[in-house]
């Protein structure tokens, strides 16, 4: 397979499994249609992809990172308990860059926001 259409299929498959999955998972799913990708060809996809805008990657837990396919702007939860990522809505902090811009001076480019804790199933105690 070409690297173009290696880079089309981590994109296609990062889009179909929305819950911000890690590269290892990625590669799991790939690797049973496809076996003729490794997870270093992988690793070089997705940081050309993160690198072009088409993906963003979340930092934040452990060793790995989990991509996302919406670049639009929004927030994260990492439950620390079942290790899944939630899409939080950016308004719950309005203004946080014109406040941030306007307490500091500094002129700000990007910012990612990450809530660590219990998500709602891992709240319970069971
Ligand atoms: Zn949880
Ligand atoms: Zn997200």
């Amino acid at each position: 397979m070409n690297y173009s259409k290696q880079r089309e299929l981590v994109l296609q498959t990062l889009c179909e499994n929305v819950v911000h999955p890690t590269a290892e998972y990625i590669y799991d799913i790939i690797s049973k249609s496809d076996n003729s990708v490794s997870l270093a060809t992988l690793y070089r996809n997705l940081n050309q992809l993160t690198e072009a805008g088409k993906i963003k990657k979340i930092d934040g837990l452990e060793n790995s990172a989990h991509y996302d396919h919406n670049t639009e702007e929004h927030y994260h939860f990492i439950c620390t308990k079942c290790r899944k990522v939630f899409d939080i809505p950016p308004d719950v902090a309005n203004d946080i860059v014109k406040n941030t811009e306007s307490k500091t001076g500094f002129v700000i480019q990007s910012h990612d926001v990450i809530f660590h804790g219990l998500c709602n199933d891992c709240k319970e105690v069971k």
